[in-house]
């Protein structure tokens, strides 16, 4: 096996044991796997190893993958989801060749994802990024400003609002893992009882992904468990 298959293997054994632990159902999680930085052909070897949704965070590199990927495996069904900041100048490319999106974080960009989604496309799937740590250095909607943002994404066409996404900042106490996930389940409840309905929430990656599945995450988005190590890092 390559090392990329085996280590799919046990990020899945990780997230099925996480599932099992927190009594949920065996599929209530989905896996993203963030092949940032990593070539398509490790895209193609995750890909034959099984995995079928991978997320991104700059908008050229995934497209140049998109691009090496399908001309690879013209057969391949493949949801690429954007998890990066979003620049208000790279929303075209994002609406016309991403799956899902994770990263919105102001009305203004999902105004433009909605305009710019070709029409014989099916709505983008949109996350709501929420600031849930203290730090300002976050990015993400203060959760002070969800539920508007929220209601004006809901009556976008060419969206469909899937749910929230976090970044907490790092830590490697655990019970503070859980409070920030725990925070943003609680979100996702609120915006519910408004009668916003979301079956989404995106939150843990490699160190604390199992804190995540615990408090309810339902996409996983994991790379160096699964790629290795990044050369050059940004996150
Ligand atoms: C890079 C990145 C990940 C993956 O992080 P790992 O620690 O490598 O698993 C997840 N989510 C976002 C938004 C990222 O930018």
């Amino acid at each position: 096996m390559s090392p990329i298959a085996t280590q799919l293997q046990d990020v899945r054994a990780r997230i099925a044991a996480a599932v099992q632990a927190a009594g949920r159902q065996p599929d209530a999680v989905q896996l993203l796997a963030v092949s940032k930085f990593f070539d398509a052909e490790c895209v193609l070897e995750a890909w034959r190893a099984g995995q079928s949704a991978f997320g991104e965070n700059y908008v050229q590199e995934a497209l140049d993958k998109m691009t090496v990927v399908r001309a690879a495996a013209p057969a391949a069904k493949i949801a690429w989801h954007f998890i990066g900041p979003i620049q208000s100048n790279k929303t075209r490319q994002i609406a016309e060749h991403f799956d899902w999106v994770h990263s919105v974080d102001r009305e203004k960009i999902a105004r433009r994802l909605a305009e710019q989604r070709p029409a014989h496309l099916p709505p983008l799937n949109v996350c709501l990024q929420v600031n849930i740590s203290a730090e300002d250095s976050k990015s993400g909607l203060e959760p002070t400003e969800l539920l508007a943002v929220a209601q004006a994404v809901v009556a976008m066409p060419g969206l469909r609002l899937r749910g929230l996404m976090a970044i907490p900042a790092p830590t490697e106490v655990v019970q503070e893992q859980h409070a920030a996930f725990q925070r943003l389940r609680e979100l996702a409840a609120q915006l519910s009882a408004q009668g916003i309905a979301c079956d989404t929430l995106s939150m843990g990656m490699s160190a604390d992904m199992d804190a995540a599945i615990a408090e309810g995450a339902t996409i996983v988005r994991v790379g160096t468990a699964i790629f290795g190590q990044r050369q050059r890092d940004s996150i």
